[in-house]
C-alpha cells in the first residue's frame, strides 16, 4: 500500500486516538488520492495480468523485469487517467471506493476460476440472477474483498480531501493527467516490441487489466444494449411457410428442443467417457432409438453467447454478435410458419431468443417437491408434459431450458439419489475441494441430466400413438474442471480449451415422427459420427419440421441427407 499523503496529518492527531496508526486522519488532494489509487491497483490487484504477460513473454530473464516495470507504470498511469477524468473533490472518495471494490471482486474471480473479464463475461455477470449470484458469494471472496477492498477503502475514508481554488485545482489536475499520459506513452515506447507482440498475439490479456477491464466491458455491454434497444429486433424468415408434409399430417407433432447447461462432451458417457454418466440414454442407444452426436462444437463458451447463437441462422461460422442479438430467432421463424412455440425455463430466461413468444418458468408452484429455495431440479421442466401431449394439436415446438450442470455448485443440481460418484465437493467455493470431489459432483449432475432426458423420452414414447414427437438435446457450452488451472467457463472462444467448446448432443424421435419426416435412422447414426456444431441446429430443425424458407441452407441440415422428403430449397 502506498502512502498517498506526504503532507499528511495536519492537526489530525486529536481525532486519531481510536484509529490504528495507518488509518490516522490525514489530508490529501484529490490528485494525490487518484495517484495513490492508480499505483495501488497496478501493484495489488493485477497479479493475473502480470502472470499472463510474463507467460506470454516466455521466461524470467532480466528483460522480463524491465517489461514488468514498464507494464506496472503503464497500468498505474492508465488508471490515473481513467480516475482523474471523473474524480472531483466531492466524488473522489465514492468513485475510488467503488473502483477498488470492483477491482477486488474482479481479482478474486480471475484468480479463483481463471476467467477473463471481457464484454461477454460481463454480460454473463450482469444477467446473473440472485440464485446464481448467491452461489458465487464465498468466504474466499469475502477475504479478497476485505484485503483488497475494505482495507484500502478504510485508508481512503481517513483522508480529508483538501479544498483549493478551482483555477489551481484545474491546473493541478491537468498536470496529473498530462504526467500520466506521458508516463503511459513513455512506458509503451520503452518496451514497445514486447508490449506490441503481447497485444497482437494475446489479445485476451488486456481483459486482465483490473479494474479497467470491468469498466471497459460494462461500458461496451451498455452501449451495445442501448444500440439494440434503440432498434426493434430485425424480423427474419418472413417467407416461412409450412411444407407439403403439414397438410398430409393427420396426427399432432411435437418437437422438444432441450437446451442443456454446462454439460461438456468429455464427461458424457455416450461419448466414451471412462465413467458411465449416461446409463439410461446408453440403453436407448443400444435399442437403436437414440442418436448421439459425438463430435459437437458449441458456438460460444457462455450462455450469453451460445444461447442466441444456437437459434440463429448463421452462428460461429461468420460470428456477428450484433446481428444475432438484433435479429429474431429460429423460434420466430417456426411460429411464423404456424408452429405453436413455447419456451419453458429452469434458468435465467431465454436471452431474447423467445421475445414475444410464450415463456413459462419452473417454480415451486409449478413443480412442488422439486425446488429448494429459488432453485428447482430439472425434472420440474417435465411437469405437465403428459397433459400437454393429451391436448396436443397441430405442430408444436417446446423448448426446455435446463439448469443442467450450472456451476460452481454442481452438488445442488441433483437429488441425493443421484449422488453416485463420491466423495463430492459440497461447497459453493471450488477452491475448498479437490479436483476429484469437483469432478464427482459434476458427473453426478450429468447422471441426473441423463435421467431427465430419459424420463422425457419415456413420456413422449408413451404418447407416441397419439402424437408424433422428436427430441433434440444440445448443451450450450462445456466447462473447465481444473484442466490448465481453469474452472467454470467463459474463456473467449478463440482461445477456449476444448473442455469448454465440446458439448453433447442427442436426438430421439418416435416411429410416427420418423415415418412422416422420412428419417433413416442408420443414416442419422452415421451422420452423428461426423463433426457437427451449433450452426447446424437452425437448419436441422427447419428440415425436421418441414418449414420452408429461403433462410434454409441444406448444407447445414444435419438430417438433410437422411430424409426422403427433403425440402426443395
Ligand atoms: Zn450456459
Amino acid at each position: 500500500m502506498t502512502d498517498p499523503a506526504p503532507r499528511a496529518a495536519r492537526g489530525a492527531a486529536a481525532t486519531a486516538a481510536s484509529w490504528p496508526a495507518v488509518f490516522m486522519r490525514f489530508s490529501a488532494t484529490s490528485d494525490q488520492l487518484v495517484l495513490a489509487a492508480g499505483v495501488f491497483w497496478a501493484l495489488a490487484v493485477n497479479r493475473p495480468f502480470f502472470a499472463a504477460a510474463l507467460r506470454a513473454h516466455g521466461g524470467a530473464e532480466i528483460r522480463s523485469w524491465t517489461l514488468v516495470i514498464a507494464l506496472a507504470v503503464m497500468l498505474a498511469s492508465l488508471h490515473v487517467l481513467l480516475a482523474g477524468l471523473v474524480c472531483t473533490r466531492r466524488t473522489v472518495k465514492p468513485v475510488l471506493a467503488l473502483m477498488t471494490l470492483v477491482a477486488a471482486s474482479a481479482l478474486h474471480y480471475m484468480q479463483a476460476y481463471g476467467v477473463v473479464l471481457d464484454p461477454s463475461m460481463l454480460r454473463n455477470v450482469l444477467r446473473t440472477d440472485t440464485a446464481e449470484a448467491s452461489e458465487l458469494l464465498t468466504w474466499g471472496l469475502a477475504l479478497d474483498l476485505a484485503l483488497y477492498g475494505a482495507l484500502p477503502i478504510a485508508f481512503l475514508a481517513a483522508a480529508r480531501v483538501e479544498s483549493r481554488p478551482w483555477r489551481k485545482a484545474l491546473v493541478m489536475r491537468a498536470a496529473l493527467l498530462g504526467g500520466a499520459a506521458l508516463a503511459l506513452a513513455g512506458s509503451l515506447m520503452w518496451q514497445f516490441q514486447p508490449i506490441a507482440s503481447l497485444t497482437r498475439n494475446h489479445r485476451e490479456v488486456r481483459y486482465l487489466i483490473t479494474p479497467a477491464n470491468v469498466l471497459w466491458s460494462v461500458g461496451s455491454v451498455v452501449a451495445a444494449d442501448a444500440r439494440g434497444a434503440a432498434q426493434p429486433r430485425q424480423a427474419i424468415g418472413l417467407d416461412a411457410a409450412p411444407g407439403p408434409g403439414w397438410a398430409a399430417q393427420t396426427r399432432p407433432r411435437l418437437m422438444v428442443v432441450v437446451v442443456g447447461e454446462t454439460a461438456r462432451g468429455a464427461n458424457w458417457g455416450l461419448n466414451g467417457y471412462a465413467r458411465q454418466t449416461t446409463p439410461q440414454l446408453a440403453r436407448l442407444q443400444a435399442e437403436g432409438v437414440l442418436v448421439n452426436f459425438s463430435d459437437m462444437t458449441a458456438c460460444g463458451t457462455s450462455t450469453e453467447v451460445s444461447l442466441p447463437c444456437m437459434f440463429a441462422p448463421v452462428g460461429r461460422r461468420d460470428y456477428d454478435e450484433a446481428r444475432i442479438r438484433g435479429s429474431e430467432s429460429l423460434l420466430h421463424v417456426l411460429a411464423r410458419a404456424g408452429a405453436k412455440v413455447t419456451w419453458r425455463d429452469n434458468q435465467a430466461g431465454c436471452k431474447g431468443v423467445c421475445d414475444g413468444l410464450p415463456i413459462e418458468f419452473v417454480s415451486a408452484a409449478s413443480a412442488p417437491g422439486l425446488c429448494q429455495g429459488d432453485r428447482c431440479w430439472d425434472e420440474g421442466l417435465l411437469r405437465g408434459l403428459d397433459e400437454r401431449l393429451q391436448h396436443a394439436k397441430g405442430v408444436a415446438v417446446l423448448v426446455l431450458h435446463m439448469l443442467g450442470n450450472h456451476g460452481p455448485s454442481y452438488f445442488r443440481r441433483y437429488p441425493s439419489t443421484f449422488e453416485r460418484f463420491r466423495p463430492t465437493c459440497r461447497e459453493d467455493d471450488l477452491s475448498r475441494c479437490t479436483t476429484e470431489q469437483i469432478v464427482n459432483a459434476y458427473d453426478n449432475a450429468i447422471l441426473y441430466t441423463d435421467h431427465v432426458l430419459a424420463s422425457l423420452i419415456a413420456t413422449l414414447d408413451a404418447n407416441a400413438a397419439k402424437v408424433d414427437s422428436a427430441l433434440v438435446f444440445a448443451s450450450d457450452h462445456g466447462e473447465s474442471l481444473g484442466e490448465k488451472g481453469l474452472f467454470l467457463h467463459g474463456i473467449p472462444f478463440a482461445i477456449a480449451p476444448r473442455e469448454q467448446t465440446h458439448v453433447p448432443m442427442v436426438m430421439w424421435w418416435s416411429s410416427g415422427f420418423g415415418r412422416s419426416a422420412g428419417l433413416d435412422a442408420d443414416c442419422m447414426r452415421a451422420r452423428a459420427l461426423q463433426p457437427a456444431s451449433h450452426d447446424h441446429l437452425f437448419h436441422t430443425l427447419l428440415g425436421l419440421l418441414d418449414v420452408r424458407t429461403a433462410l434454409y441452407e441444406p448444407a447445414w441440415d444435419a438430417s438433410g441427407g437422411c430424409r426422403k422428403n427433403r425440402p426443395a430449397q
